[in-house]
């Protein structure tokens, strides 16, 4: 979850998976859709699918923690992303409004990578019981991890799908738990920090997020020549100096 949702449009593909509502907003294809145009005619469709499973397992993942706290919520795939809403009411009896406690707020920004790690596990079982093979690739160029499917069946579309899904969880994952505002390992920081410092940890979370912010942006140019993770990881480090500034 990285930008606010946008309003809701006439063209919002809407449904729900139990009882969370799911919204989806037009633009949320037309990003996907670009993030994945460097592919050929045979990967963007199938990479758009992946990344809608994906956003929406992470997202699930949050929403089944804030049900577990008995707090109703709803998904929202937007632009840049996915969003998982709680509703300030809670569902039932009682009339109290239901706000989850740091440690609470701690299980449930961990819940949508989690999820997503769960999903991947899956996939990579899935293969090896389907009599398919797992080949080891390098994320980020030096984590080796088997992330690479080889279906023995569904040609090479199947193996090409199983493969992003399998990257995309587990790249998804570990980048959302960096210790950044607003990725949900800054949300882990910022309430873990609070847990132990109920005063002054707030602030300290954002100086955190600074400066591991700072040095992500560093390490993705001078180590993985990534223009884009510079530019990113400098923004939301910027962000959360400014937020320093305006508040404390
Ligand atoms: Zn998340």
């Amino acid at each position: 979850m990285i930008f606010q949702a946008l309003p809701p449009t006439r063209y919002d593909l809407r449904f729900s998976i139990g009882e969370i509502p799911v919204r989806v907003h037009p633009l949320f294809w037309l990003i996907a859709l670009l993030l994945g145009s460097s592919g050929d005619l045979l990967t963007i469709p199938v990479w758009i699918v992946v990344v809608f499973i994906s956003i929406l397992i992470h997202e699930l993942g949050h929403a089944l923690a804030f049900r577990f706290y008995g707090i109703r919520s709803q998904i929202v795939l937007h632009a840049m992303g996915g969003l998982t809403i709680p509703e300030s009411t809670p569902w039932g009896s009682g009339w109290a409004s239901v706000s989850p406690n740091p440690r609470q707020q701690i299980i449930i920004s961990l819940a949508g990578p989690f999820a997503g790690f769960s999903f991947a596990l899956l996939i990579m079982a899935v293969t090896a019981l389907a009599g398919g093979s797992l080949l080891t690739s390098n994320l980020f160029g030096f984590i080796p991890l088997p992330l690479t499917a080889i279906m023995p069946f569904g040609g090479q579309v199947l193996s090409i799908f199983m493969t992003m899904l399998l990257f995309v969880n587990v790249f998804w994952g570990i980048f959302n738990l960096l210790p950044v505002y607003p990725l949900d390992g800054g949300q882990v920081t910022r309430n873990a920090l609070i847990q132990y410092d109920p005063r002054d940890g707030a602030r300290k979370s954002l100086w955190v997020s600074v400066i591991a912010g700072a040095v992500i942006a560093l390490a993705g140019l001078l180590l993985m020549r990534s223009i884009y993770i510079a530019f990113l990881f400098g923004l939301l480090a910027f962000q959360s100096y400014q937020s320093l500034q305006s508040r404390y």
